[in-house]
């Protein structure tokens, strides 16, 4: 499953950030996620608990912030909102856009003990 390994490599920025500014339980990670970004939330739940257990983050309560999907309508010139990578224009239909926006995973906040 592609979440555990996104998890993982979640698990790897904590420990990394442990070492870093001197701490070692995590009690909460805030992560951004954009529709875009591929990642199916509640697997990445799941992974979460289980790639966190015995580790600094072991029982962190996991918070996603789900940002939009943008893009940029070559066609008709409009900033917009898209839900998937391969939706139309929802003005004019068209599917000459550049993704702006959406494809983020990253850690927003963190804390710490
Ligand atoms: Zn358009």
């Amino acid at each position: 499953m592609h979440e555990m390994s996104i998890c993982e490599g979640i698990l790897d920025v904590l420990k990394e950030q442990a070492r870093a500014q001197n701490f070692d339980t995590v009690k909460r990670v805030c992560l951004e996620i954009g529709p875009l970004s591929g990642v199916e939330i509640d697997a990445l739940k799941f992974g979460f608990d289980v790639v966190m257990r015995d580790s600094i983050a072991d029982g962190a309560t996991l918070d996603i912030i789900e940002t939009e999907g943008k893009a940029w309508c070559f066609s008709c010139g409009t900033a917009i909102v898209i839900g998937e990578r391969y939706d139309p224009c929802p003005k004019c239909g068209s599917h000459q856009l550049q993704v702006t926006g959406g494809e983020e995973l990253r850690i927003k906040e963190l804390e710490v003990n």
